[in-house]
């Protein structure tokens, strides 16, 4: 079985993203194709972390639900969604798209966390997805809290990604704007310089008419060198 794409998404949740897209710098037209690819830096890269899970990633979109379970998954719904390009900001298709986080308290589902933060049941912490024929990737997962990683140092809220084109290879983490632990984070801040960790650092924007009221909604775009 394919890791869950895109060409498993309705016809309708397509045009919205699309309509979401749009919206984004990275798109690019014929037209615009030259202009915008001077602009593109490859993604920075961040540590993998000691939490990459350990069995195989489930091949699911939706982090907000376990199969068998009845509940859902405790915190804010954001739906993460971008695509995946390389230098000249052409789409990346088929990648490989490897996602983990912590859930709503900050723990992972993951035996070497030490965090004494409660597990959720009913979260999901991991994904597989590939992007479809227009370099695209979505997920719905909740919003991860802030974690300790030592006794006098908070990590912000993240969550990882591990992104495999067929001649690339990133392994990075996104991050969510006024975070009280993102400017003294040595993680974020190896990207180096304000204009590199600004591409590590996204906003929670407000959901298109089509996504649940009270979900939030996060644009990430990726770049490979190649892709
Ligand atoms: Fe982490």
């Amino acid at each position: 079985m394919a890791p869950h794409s895109i060409r498993d998404f309705g016809r309708r949740e397509i045009l919205r993203m699309s309509a979401v897209l749009a919206g984004s710098r990275l798109v690019v037209s014929p037209k615009h194709a030259i202009a915008e690819a001077a602009a593109l830096q490859r993604t920075p890269d961040q540590i993998l972390g000691p939490f990459y899970p350990l069995s195989e990633l489930p091949r699911t979109s939706d982090l907000t639900r376990v199969p068998g379970r009845s509940g859902r998954a405790e915190g804010q719904v954001i739906n993460v969604m971008g695509r995946v390009l390389n230098l000249a900001g052409e789409p990346v298709r088929n990648a490989k798209v490897e996602v983990w986080q912590a859930n709503t308290h900050g723990r992972y589902t993951h035996p070497s966390d030490p965090n004494p933060a409660p597990l959720d049941p009913n979260f999901e912490g991991s994904a597989l997805l590939a992007t479809d024929s227009e370099g695209r990737y979505r997920f719905k997962t909740i919003k991860p809290a802030a974690y300790p990683a030592g006794p006098n140092r908070m990590r912000p809220a993240h969550i990882h990604f591990q992104v495999s084109g067929r001649q690339d290879k990133i392994v990075t983490q996104m991050y969510f704007e006024n975070d009280p632990y993102n400017n003294t984070d040595p993680f974020l801040n190896s990207a180096g310089g304000t204009e590199r960790t600004e591409l590590l650092v996204k906003k929670l924007l407000d959901p298109s008419p089509d996504f649940e009221p009270d979900s939030k909604m996060v644009i990430f775009d990726m770049v490979l060198y190649k892709g």
